[in-house]
C-alpha cells in the first residue's frame, strides 16, 4: 500500500459514522449603536439597546462539520471503538472527536481560533489536540473535548 491509498482509507473511515459538530467563533467588535468612551473605556450609552450597555457586540459565527466520534465510557476507560451514539447510554462529559483533513481544508479550519464546540446542544472546550501525520501530511486532527458546565 502506498501512502495515498492509506490516506484514502483513513478518509473513508473518518466519514463512515459521523456526528455533526458545531464550531463557534466569537468576534468582539465595538458596538455600532454607541461605542466605547475613550476615557473611561466603558460603553458610551449604558442603556444602549444594541449592546445592552456593554459597549461591544459579540458575533457568533458557526460552522457545522461532520466528525467521527468516540467517547469515554462511564468508568473513564477509553472506548477505542467508534460507536454510533444512542442517547442515554454514554457519558458525554468528555468526548473524542476526529476531524478529517477534508473538512479542515473545505472549511479552512484553524483549531486555535475556535472558541467553543457544540454537540447535541451542549458546549465543549478543548482539553487536548493531536494531529495525525503520515508522510509529512496531516490527515486528521484528534481533539479531546470536555463539557462546559
Ligand atoms: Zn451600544
Amino acid at each position: 500500500m502506498n501512502i495515498n491509498s492509506i490516506l484514502n482509507s483513513i478518509k473513508k473511515a473518518n466519514h463512515m459514522l459521523t456526528e455533526t459538530l458545531i464550531l463557534h467563533y466569537y468576534t468582539k467588535t465595538v458596538c455600532s449603536g454607541c461605542g466605547i468612551d475613550p476615557v473611561n473605556k466603558e460603553a458610551i450609552n449604558y442603556n444602549c439597546p444594541v449592546c445592552g450597555g456593554t459597549g461591544y457586540s459579540i458575533e457568533d459565527k458557526m460552522i457545522d462539520i461532520p466528525v467521527s466520534f468516540e467517547y469515554l465510557s462511564s468508568d473513564n476507560k477509553l472506548n477505542s471503538e467508534v460507536n454510533r451514539l444512542k442517547p442515554g447510554v454514554y457519558d458525554d462529559s468528555v468526548i473524542l472527536i476526529t476531524i478529517d483533513k477534508e473538512e479542515m481544508d473545505e472549511y479552512n479550519i484553524d483549531i486555535d481560533k475556535v472558541d467553543c464546540y457544540e454537540w447535541n446542544n451542549t458546549k465543549y472546550r478543548i482539553i487536548s489536540k493531536e494531529p495525525g501525520v503520515l508522510g509529512g501530511t496531516i490527515y486528521e486532527i484528534n481533539l479531546m473535548l470536555e463539557k462546559i458546565i
